[in-house]
């Protein structure tokens, strides 16, 4: 399974948050293009700074894990970074209790 913060292929744990329109937070369009499914998969890294409260933390590391991945380039950087801040920040706002291990 796939961690949604960082893309490593390695997710541990999972999150319920209910979905929301990711799209629609983004760009501020009337119309729904892009939808949270409502659970959120974390590797282990990513739970970590998750239950840590570290919201920079995991920015930058799922930042520097899509540039080791070339998900996209380093002159993009700053509009990566101010996206995925809010779609994080709807992560921990609408975020429903503990993580849950993934039954391999
Ligand atoms: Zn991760």
């Amino acid at each position: 399974m796939k961690c949604d913060f960082c893309s490593s292929e390695n997710a541990k744990y999972w999150y319920d948050a209910p979905g929301f329109d990711v799209y629609t937070v983004i760009l501020r369009q009337g119309e729904t293009i892009g939808r949270s499914a409502g659970s959120w998969f974390a590797c282990e890294h990513c739970a970590e700074l998750i239950d840590k409260g570290d919201r920079d933390g995991l920015v930058d590391w799922a930042i520097d894990a899509g540039l080791r991945r070339r998900v996209f380039k380093e002159e993009t950087i700053p509009v990566v970074k101010f996206v995925m801040t809010i779609i994080h920040e709807r992560f921990f706002e609408m975020k429903r209790g503990d993580k849950n291990p993934v039954n391999n």
